[in-house]
């Protein structure tokens, strides 16, 4: 891997040399030059003054269910929200209202069942996404026709430079699988900005619907996705008006595979990793199935899946 010149940073806590393999959910990836997790707001601000003077690339990352480093790896510091961005909190005690406050590192699984136990109601339909709060938002993570941005109403940031800000619902724009950053009438991209915290509105519901809810997604989704078995998720995004698994079995891709990197026989947009592939075998079917999916339809399939 291509490491800087410079000597790696002298941080507590950081651990060098990472295969991000570990810290992904298709087990593939290349290594990080340092990941360390940051317990505070305070500690997250301190630390970015220091990766930015010294000049140190950085990411952050949350559960690690939507990436995929290169095997070139990381020759920077990979950023992970623990601590204090792990807490849920009720941001509105008035009767009748769902305002909930949450850290950008709180699991999806998490939340969900605090808000079932709550009888908050609005989030059953990600239920068995295993991401973040923080990668829920910048993905705009969605299921069943809903998407988790229709549900924000302020979100906590930190910019490339450590400056703390929030947004209102009106200075985001929520897109896709995309969340941009409103300015008039143009929207730029979340870019380095770090999604520290979240308020979402939801709405007061009986708590055995809400996990009967729960139950019938989690249902629906075991009998269309691959279980058990390491994946990204869905790869590539759907097309207008299409679905990228369709495009991708009718053009013949179902099953086909590249070492122990696979389109899954269960759902032809899911890559899984068999066994041992490496992120440039996952790359290599990726590639694959874009030129199948070309070569038969005219339809270039963007990746879902954050490549780094
Ligand atoms: C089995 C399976 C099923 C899935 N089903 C779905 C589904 O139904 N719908 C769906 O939309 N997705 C699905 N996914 C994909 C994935 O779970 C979601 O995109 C999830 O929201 C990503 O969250 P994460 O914390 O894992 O993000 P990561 O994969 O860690 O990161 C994703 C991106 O977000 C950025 N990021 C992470 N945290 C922050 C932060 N705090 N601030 C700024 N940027 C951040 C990262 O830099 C990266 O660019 C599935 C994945 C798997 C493995």
């Amino acid at each position: 891997m291509k490491q800087q010149d410079k000597p790696f940073p002298a941080w507590p806590k950081m651990l060098r040399d990472v295969s991000m393999a570990d810290y992904s959910t298709l087990r593939a990836g290349g290594r990080a030059a340092g990941l360390i997790d940051v317990e505070s707001g305070d500690e997250l601000r301190v630390l970015l003054d220091y990766l930015n003077k010294n000049r140190y690339p950085h990411r952050v990352i949350g559960k690690g269910s939507n990436i995929l480093v290169t095997d070139a790896g990381y020759a920077g510091v990979i950023i992970r929200l623990r601590g204090k961005f792990n807490r849920i909190s009720r941001k509105d005690e008035r009767a009748g209202r769902g305002i909930i406050r949450i850290g950008a590192g709180c699991s999806l699984a998490k939340l969900i069942s605090w808000c079932s136990k709550e009888a908050l109601s609005g989030l059953e339909f990600m239920h068995g996404i295993p991401g973040s709060v923080g990668g829920a938002i910048r993905m705009n993570a969605g299921a069943w026709g809903k998407e988790i941005g229709s549900l924000v109403q302020v979100l906590e940031l930190v910019d490339s430079n450590g400056q703390v800000c929030s947004l209102e619902k009106t200075g985001l724009k929520f897109s896709y699988r995309r969340l941009s950053l409103a300015d008039g009438e143009n929207a730029t991209g979340l870019g380095d900005t770090i999604i520290t915290g979240v308020t979402l509105l939801l709405r007061p519901d009986a708590e055995a619907e809400i996990r009967s809810r729960c139950a019938d997604y989690q249902t629906r989704r075991k009998g269309k996705q691959p279980v058990g078995v390491a994946s990204a998720g869905s790869f590539f995004k759907n097309p207008a008006n299409d679905s990228a698994g369709r495009l991708i079995e009718a053009a013949g891709l179902k099953g086909i595979s590249c070492g122990d990197a696979m389109v899954s026989p269960v759902h032809a947009n899911f890559i899984v990793n068999n066994g041992t592939a490496g992120a440039t075998e996952i790359i290599d079917l990726m590639h694959r199935v874009q030129k199948g999916v070309w070569k038969k339809f005219a339809v270039q399939l963007e990746p879902e899946v954050e490549i780094i």
